[in-house]
């Protein structure tokens, strides 16, 4: 099985781009943000726990994520891997994902990174609320706290994975869907060559 991360900012394309990957490589496309809002849909223990946080743009605890995650390792062979979109998220999640793999005799293969500035972060999210209407989404001192948040405890993940040789990192900022699309796409042809 393949493990490969999307990782990047809110905003940055992780989902859009995700769903191009899961087609062309038989992929299972593992997306904790969508994960846990199916869970505060449904009125679960854990989504009810969930909400308060996602709505303040904190995280929620790792613990709450990986379990989510590891569940669907446990239940899912149908496809040629998965595309982890949104996990991990800190130095301790990427940590117990390579614990839960290890013991699975798997490793993490890429982590396919998208780069966009902070500005064009708000710009993009700003967009996407008209469109998705997320709670999380629609104030501007959320978005700034998921942007802090990234840089604060998502940012070293990069450091992470650039010593174990896996990160790879492609610029998101092109103007439309379809070119940064054919930029990951190529991305990821060069990773599996
Ligand atoms: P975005 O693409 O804007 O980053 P996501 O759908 O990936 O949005 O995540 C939405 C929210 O769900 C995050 O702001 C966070 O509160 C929560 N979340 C998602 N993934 C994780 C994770 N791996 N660890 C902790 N919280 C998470």
């Amino acid at each position: 099985m393949k493990y490969y991360i999307m990782f990047g900012p809110p905003g940055a394309g992780k989902g859009t781009h995700a769903v191009a990957l899961r087609d062309k490589y038989n992929l299972c496309h593992l997306s904790t943000g969508e994960l846990l809002r199916a869970e505060i849909a449904a009125g679960t223990g854990l989504g009810i726990k969930a909400k308060a946080l996602i709505e303040k743009g904190n995280l929620v605890p790792d613990e709450m994520v990986e379990k989510m995650i590891e569940k669907r390792f446990n239940t899912i062979d149908d496809v040629q891997g998965f595309l982890l979109d949104g996990f991990p998220r800190t130095l301790g999640q990427a940590a117990d994902l390579d614990k839960m793999l290890a013991e699975r005799g798997e490793s993490v293969t890429a982590v396919i990174s998208l780069m966009i500035p902070d500005e064009m972060v708000h710009a993009r999210i700003r967009g996407r609320a008209a469109v998705e209407g997320r709670v999380d989404d629609a104030s501007d001192v959320v978005i700034q706290n998921r942007i802090n948040t990234y840089h604060a405890q998502t940012e070293p993940l990069i450091e992470y994975y650039s010593k174990q040789g896996k990160y790879f990192e492609v610029d998101a900022d092109a103007p439309t869907i379809e070119e940064n699309r054919a930029r990951v796409l190529g991305l990821m042809e060069k990773i599996n060559k």
